[in-house]
């Protein structure tokens, strides 16, 4: 069987779904890998690395016979029409939010795998596009603060006097807020952070960092995710953390809540009580915003009493880390292939939870019941 990995079209996206490590991989389980000329430019991936591994380089838009397409972004409808019957798509379909691709998908006769529909089971990990994703999501986000943030990061004691750390306050601890917890320990802050899955408490500590109970009750989902809180809740909750927001240097917010908009956390008057100087990193600035006023893409400077505050709205960040994203990306889609290549041939058992977890579309039909009842 063919895997052809393309070269991502979409603007501001830099990643690339395969790695020569990757492509080894690929070539081990008996699949001729096709790589786009160019494909890996951005992940600073040359062809030539991938000729190596045992890659054949393609010109890019050469059209595919069939097989196997790696993505990274979601495909969009002119393309999967393009795609032959019963060419099989590994990547993130996102597809809640892209509900012409799925109709594209199935109109195609094409059998698309979406990567961030796998259940969260640990046989699953490898090839978990939203874990390895959100973990270089999670650091960026610190580093980007640290960026914005005019002064230093960690304490530092010197002849001269010693310099306060930053504060930070992590809000969200599932896998980006937890990497944001590490990184910023890593880089000296203080941090504390908050999440309302009975599980959080333990998982902030266990990465150093202090759980700031709220005292608010717990709000767990089936497969390890957050329950929207009720409006009383969620208000309360916004008004138990006001104080923990004033007295931060840098609030970093990645809190998210399947197939809803993204809570709001932090009010525009919880923003205009902050110091001058003060740092907000919003990840989910393009899903609604945990804070007031983030604008996904935007570095914005905010009034608050006696000075100003810089918000800063989350977008493509992974594409910021380009290689490392790629490299962890490249292997999630590889480790998925290897389920449905058996010895050179495409073999699809959807008997397999993982198979069946991320089928969207086959055979002409959505066969996702979730993507299926969404549908507008
Ligand atoms: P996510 O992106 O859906 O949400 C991010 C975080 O926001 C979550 O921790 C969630 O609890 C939190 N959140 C939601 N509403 C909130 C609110 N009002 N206030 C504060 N925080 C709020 O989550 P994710 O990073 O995809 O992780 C989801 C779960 O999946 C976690 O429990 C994680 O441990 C689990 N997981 C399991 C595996 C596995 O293989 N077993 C792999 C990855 C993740």
């Amino acid at each position: 069987v063919v895997v052809r990995v393309r070269a991502e079209r979409s603007p501001g996206e830099k990643r690339v779904a395969a790695s020569p490590e990757s492509v080894r991989k690929l070539v081990a389980i008996g699949a001729a890998v096709e790589v786009e000329s160019g494909a890996g430019a951005d992940a600073l991936v040359s062809d030539a690395a991938y000729r190596d591994a045992g890659a054949t380089i393609i010109e890019p838009g050469t059209p595919l016979a069939d097989g196997i397409l790696f993505h990274v972004r979601p495909l969009t409808p002119p393309e999967l029409a393009a795609l032959p019957a019963g060419t099989v798509t590994i990547g993130v379909d996102d597809p809640f939010q892209h509900s012409d691709s799925v109709v594209a998908a199935r109109d195609a006769g094409v059998t698309s795998f979406a990567l961030d529909l796998l259940p969260r089971i640990s046989r699953a990990q490898s090839m978990d596009v939203l874990s390895s994703q959100s973990l270089i999501a999670g650091y960026r986000l610190v580093t980007l603060a640290a960026d914005a943030f005019g002064r230093m990061f960690g304490m530092t004691m010197t002849a001269a006097g010693t310099l306060a750390p930053a504060r930070v306050l992590v809000l969200g601890a599932g896998v980006a807020g937890l990497q944001a917890i590490a990184t910023a320990k890593r880089l000296g802050g203080v941090v504390s952070a908050n999440d309302v899955r009975a599980a959080s408490a333990d998982e902030v500590r266990s990465v150093g960092g202090t759980f700031i109970d709220l005292d608010l009750g717990t709000a767990d989902a089936s497969g390890g995710y957050a329950k929207e809180l009720a409006e009383d809740r969620a208000r309360r909750q916004q008004e138990l953390l006001a104080p923990h927001v004033a007295a931060s240097d840098i609030v970093i917010t990645t809190a998210a809540v399947p197939g809803r908009a993204a809570p709001r956390l932090v009010t525009g008057a919880m923003v205009a009580a902050m110091k001058p100087g003060s740092v907000l990193v919003d990840l989910a600035a393009d899903s609604g915003g945990n804070i007031e006023g983030s604008v996904a893409g935007e570095r914005r400077a905010v009034a608050v009493a006696g000075g100003i505050a810089t918000l800063i709205g989350a977008r493509d960040i992974q594409s910021d880390l380009s290689p490392d994203a790629s490299k962890l990306y490249a292997m999630n889609c590889a480790n998925f292939a290897a389920l449905i290549v058996k010895e050179g041939e495409l073999v699809l058992d959807f008997a397999d939870e993982l198979v069946a977890g991320s089928a969207v579309t086959h055979n002409g039909r959505i066969v996702s019941e979730r993507v299926a009842a969404a549908l507008p």
